[in-house]
């Protein structure tokens, strides 16, 4: 039986199979032996992620009238699941395109896909402004207003976080169009970073995924045309970004869970290397039945979030779906990538081994895209609406 694209005895297609090992090879040859100096020197890996988007990696989603994969949220979470097992920040930083994307998926007008859905899948880098200093979870909290002159919108306002801000070619923008009608005054734009009064902060500098470029962005007066207006209708702003985040917090647990198979991975081969008490140390016991948990916690996280991606596909609601993937998926890698810390000995806590690099990379995801409390509350809501 055929559910949506995967067999319900769990096997991948032969087409899925194949996008999973280009994927594989792309991580294990670009993205791994350089992972590490990326991250040392806070190097935004700008090569790599062209040849990625080349190759087709990172465009999976967008249809293919606008240049790309056409596909489901099914092959994009196993090909993400790759990238985030090369390195977290690759996957983060390479992903910001993606994530500004899904708005204009989800609500664009056809003018504004084929502009800026193209200038994507042609290599362009755009990142998705939402945060603002005052406000992160608490999206309603957004100070940043547009407001219409004949044939623009000025807007004015700040934002925080945002990845890729420094390489943009252009912005996702959440702003108020009514701010008395609270979320319901909410609408998207699309703004071109050469614009006058886009303004661009300092890179931060984080604690991990040292590679993403993370900074703020002012809109100082900025001059948007009309078309720009995602959906060509003020209002529909709020409905679009959590449309958005329903298909973006499969792609990011992804990450999460290839992040953790990768520290799994390495663990794996520390612990048959490394001797204590005369034996490999995989061979205690305690240290293999660590290794035996991470495995099935992140065969169960795979599958919560290959079930998010074919909910998504299959065009229904899945916003629950979404949030058990992000947070379970989140939470996971953090406590693996501590394990792998751990099993590594002191030699962990070195950033001359990956699972250093991998546990500090895991952390911001429990934060970013809805922290891990944010999808706690989603779930409760979603589960306890009829009650
Ligand atoms: C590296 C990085 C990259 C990012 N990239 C982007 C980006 O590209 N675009 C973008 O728009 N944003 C981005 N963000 C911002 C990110 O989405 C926010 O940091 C996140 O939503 C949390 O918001 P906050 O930092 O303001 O924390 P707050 O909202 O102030 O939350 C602080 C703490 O309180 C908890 N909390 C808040 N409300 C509740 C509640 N109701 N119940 C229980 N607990 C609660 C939170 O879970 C958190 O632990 C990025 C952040 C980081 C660190």
């Amino acid at each position: 039986m055929l559910l949506a694209g995967i067999m319900v005895n769990f096997e991948l297609s032969d087409e899925q199979l194949m996008l999973q090992e280009m994927a594989r090879d792309f991580a294990n040859e670009e993205i791994k032996p350089n992972a590490a100096s990326w991250d040392r020197d806070s190097i935004f890996p700008r090569e790599a992620i062209s040849k990625a988007n080349e190759l087709g990696l990172l465009t999976l989603k967008i249809p293919e009238k606008y240049g790309g994969g056409g596909m489901g949220s099914f092959e994009e979470v196993i090909v993400l699941e790759e990238l985030g097992c090369g390195d977290p920040g690759f996957a983060t930083a390479s992903g910001s395109s993606m994530l500004a994307s899904y708005p204009i998926i989800t609500g664009g007008t056809e003018e504004q896909k084929e502009k800026y859905l193209r200038m994507v899948t042609e290599g362009k880098i755009a990142a998705y402004c939402v945060t603002e200093p005052g406000a992160g979870s608490d999206v309603q909290a957004i100070k940043t207003e547009a407001v219409r002159q004949g044939d623009e919108y000025i807007i004015n306002g700040q934002k925080m976080w945002i990845t890729g801000a420094g390489y943009a070619d252009w912005f996702f923008v959440l702003a108020y169009t009514n701010k008395e009608a609270g979320y319901k005054g909410m609408s998207g734009f699309i703004v071109e970073a050469d614009l006058d009064g886009v303004e661009l902060g300092k890179k931060e500098e984080n604690m991990g995924q040292r590679c993403s470029d993370t900074r703020s962005v002012t809109f100082n007066n900025v001059r948007v045309p009309v078309e720009n207006l995602i959906g060509g209708k003020e209002n529909d702003g709020w409905m679009n970004a959590m449309k958005a985040f329903d298909l973006s917090r499969p792609s990011i647990a992804s990450h999460a869970v290839g992040n953790a198979r990768g520290a799994m991975e390495e663990a794996i081969d520390y612990a048959s290397e490394r001797n204590a008490f005369n034996k490999p140390i995989i061979r205690h016991q305690a240290i293999s039945f660590m290794i035996a948990d991470m495995a099935t916690k992140i065969e169960a996280a795979r599958m919560l979030v290959w079930k998010a991606a074919l909910k998504a596909d299959s065009g229904k609601k899945n916003t629950l779906d979404a949030a058990h993937a992000k947070r379970f998926s989140a939470d996971m890698a953090m406590e693996i990538t501590t394990d792998a810390v751990q099993i590594f000995g002191g030699y962990g806590y070195s950033e001359e081994y990956p699972v250093a690099r991998r546990m500090r990379g895991a952390k911001v995801v429990q934060i970013f895209e809805g922290s891990s409390q944010i999808q706690r509350l989603i779930i409760s809501r979603e589960m306890l609406q009829d009650i």
